[in-house]
């Protein structure tokens, strides 16, 4: 049998979008800053979340619709995708409020996902995600892009039921990261208000924001 070379998938390079928005500039310092308290944080989280729903959402498909205004008849657009958002617990939950607020009709499924603190390896310990995902838009919900260990993990789940082009939603990702990603999920698109400098000893991003699940959660 002879090979079709012209078959072989070969997916272009993956797409990072750094959100570039003075508010997000300003949101991510707060975040950063050690000083800011957890009922603060949350606030910051949100609002950073809303930026970046913003920009993910952009190409979502639509539909026309007919609407009556108060004066007259006219048509409208509206949201044509089925959307799904997966936050990775625990972290993750920190942008699920803002994407609920503007996606309110997404579908929404859950990984657990926990890393070991001494050798930062992820493993899936929880997964609850709507079954065939084929045809939907996916939103992944990670905070942190660190290693990319449990991104790559979560996409792999969400691969397995049928995701394509998978979109990270990242408020601080690492190069380390990316480049994971860009090996093991190239059709995915990460989403994030930064590329930080890189990953200590401890696979913490520096200079990131600490633990984002310890700081939202006051642990
Ligand atoms: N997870 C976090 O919360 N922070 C990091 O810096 C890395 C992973």
């Amino acid at each position: 049998m002879t090979v079709r070379t012209d078959l072989v998938y070969d997916p272009p390079p993956m797409d990072v979008h750094v959100v570039r928005h003075p508010i997000v500039e300003d949101v991510l310092a707060a975040l950063r800053d050690r000083k800011t308290p957890g009922d603060a944080f949350r606030r910051l989280a949100r609002r950073v979340s809303l930026l970046l729903v913003a920009e993910a959402t952009r190409d979502l498909p639509l539909y026309e619709s007919p609407v009556e205004t108060p004066l007259e008849a006219t048509t409208g657009r509206r949201l044509a995708a089925r959307v799904v958002a997966v936050p990775v617990l625990r972290a993750g939950l920190g942008l699920l409020d803002a994407f609920l607020e503007l996606v309110p009709e997404a579908q929404v499924g859950y990984f657990g996902l926990e890393r070991d603190e001494t050798t930062a390896v992820a493993h899936r310990y929880y997964e609850k995600v709507p079954k065939d995902l084929g045809g939907a838009v996916v939103f992944l919900l990670d905070p942190m892009l660190a290693t990319g260990g449990s991104a790559a993990l979560a996409i792999e789940g969400l691969v397995e039921l049928g995701a394509r082009g998978v979109r990270l939603l990242s408020v601080v990702a690492a190069p380390e990261g990316i480049a994971l990603l860009r090996t093991v999920a190239p059709d995915a698109t990460v989403y994030t208000a930064a590329i930080d400098r890189g990953l200590d000893a401890r696979k913490f991003i520096l200079p990131g924001l600490g633990d984002f699940g310890d700081r939202l959660f006051g642990t």
